[in-house]
């Protein structure tokens, strides 16, 4: 059997990849960049730190010393900031009042750190798993939605397979569904068993009324919730938007910030790009969407790459940062390319 572009073109359709990827790729979200970022002062030094940096060994409130030696009391952190310790609840709300700005500070801090140190690379469902690269972007041009082992498999990887004469899953080889009901039927039977990229993708077959479905975006937001909540970083980024378009559920930013951020710390660019976003136009607040987009851009997101270079445009961003950017961004796409994928290119253009 010969290689034909026809075949790649209907085992697309068919696959009915993750689409709002895509879109979500595509198009900018108009982070209309401004004059006059403003910047928060850097944390004021906060009470309750012990001299020596870390939590006194002594209750915060009453000052009794820890069970060193004998009529000592057990001390606990306090879990939202752990930069204070109580000997017990009364004193902890006793000392309430007097803590609760540097408590709250600390955690927002705290959070700030996890927010912006981790997730700085794609997560493993996002690389291809037969020759290890991640799936350039958007996905869905990318990669096929493999129905019965849910991988997603780079184009590159799917044709260099039908060149062989392979047309069944270039990963786990089952033949590839015969039509709408079969595919349905194979994802269904994996959400039974918990999947999560199943229960997400079913989400999205709902949400978008694919494959046959009656649209119900409802549903498709309870299947989303399921799949998140199974692990899923690709539900946490459709609920995001589901939240902040509305659809399916009743609008909240607040909600949607939330899910874009759970989803970017684990890796979700388009969620940390979201997030960037978030940050211009709910606080104007320039300083920190740069440091989300420049981590976007140096994982291959082409829209923040090319919003830093507005602001570097515009006065806001420096020539680093944005040389920083473009350099990271470059080096991203560098290597998500691969022979395979140049010709799979090629041909879905020809
Ligand atoms: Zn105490
Ligand atoms: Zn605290
Ligand atoms: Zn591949
Ligand atoms: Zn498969």
């Amino acid at each position: 059997m010969t290689w034909n572009s026809g075949s790649l073109a209907r085992k697309f359709e068919r696959a009915g990849a993750l689409g709002e990827l895509a879109s979500a790729g595509r198009r900018s979200n108009g982070a209309g960049i401004g004059s006059g970022g403003h910047q928060r002062t850097p944390a004021a030094s906060m009470s309750c730190i012990a001299v020596d940096g870390g939590p006194a060994d002594v209750c915060a409130n009453c000052g009794k010393g820890s069970s060193g030696g004998e009529g000592g009391v057990k001390l606990k952190d306090c879990t939202a900031c752990r930069l204070v310790k109580y000997c017990g609840v009364d004193c902890q709300r006793a000392h309430r009042k007097q803590h609760k700005k540097a408590c709250k500070q600390r955690a927002a801090e705290l959070k700030d750190e996890q927010l912006f140190s981790q997730g700085l690379e794609r997560p493993e469902r996002h690389i291809c798993p037969i020759c290890a690269l991640p799936i350039p972007l958007p996905m869905a041009e990318h990669s096929i939605f493999e129905s019965c082992c849910m991988k997603m498999i780079c184009t590159g990887c799917t044709m260099a397979a039908q060149k062989r004469g392979m047309f069944d899953c270039a990963f786990c080889r089952t033949p590839m569904p015969e039509n709408d009901a079969d595919t349905l039927a194979m994802i269904q039977a994996r959400v039974a068993k918990k999947d999560p990229a199943a229960t997400a993708l079913l989400g999205y077959k709902y949400f978008f009324g694919d494959d046959g479905l009656q649209k119900d975006m409802r549903k498709g937001v309870e299947l989303y919730t399921e799949a998140a909540n199974l692990g899923a970083v690709d539900a946490l980024f459709s609920l995001g938007v589901a939240h902040e378009r509305g659809k399916g559920v009743k609008q909240d930013m607040a909600k949607a910030a939330e899910l874009y951020e759970k989803a970017a710390i684990q890796g979700c660019l388009m969620s940390r790009h979201k997030l960037g976003c978030f940050e211009v136009k709910a606080r104007r607040n320039y300083v920190r969407a740069l440091r989300h987009w420049l981590i976007s851009a140096k994982m291959g997101h082409k829209d923040s790459v090319e919003t830093i270079k507005n602001m570097f445009m515009d006065g806001i961003a420096t020539k680093e940062q944005y040389a920083e950017a473009l350099k990271g961004y470059r080096d991203a796409v560098e290597e998500m390319k691969s022979h395979d994928r140049d010709e799979a290119s090629a041909l879905m253009k020809s």
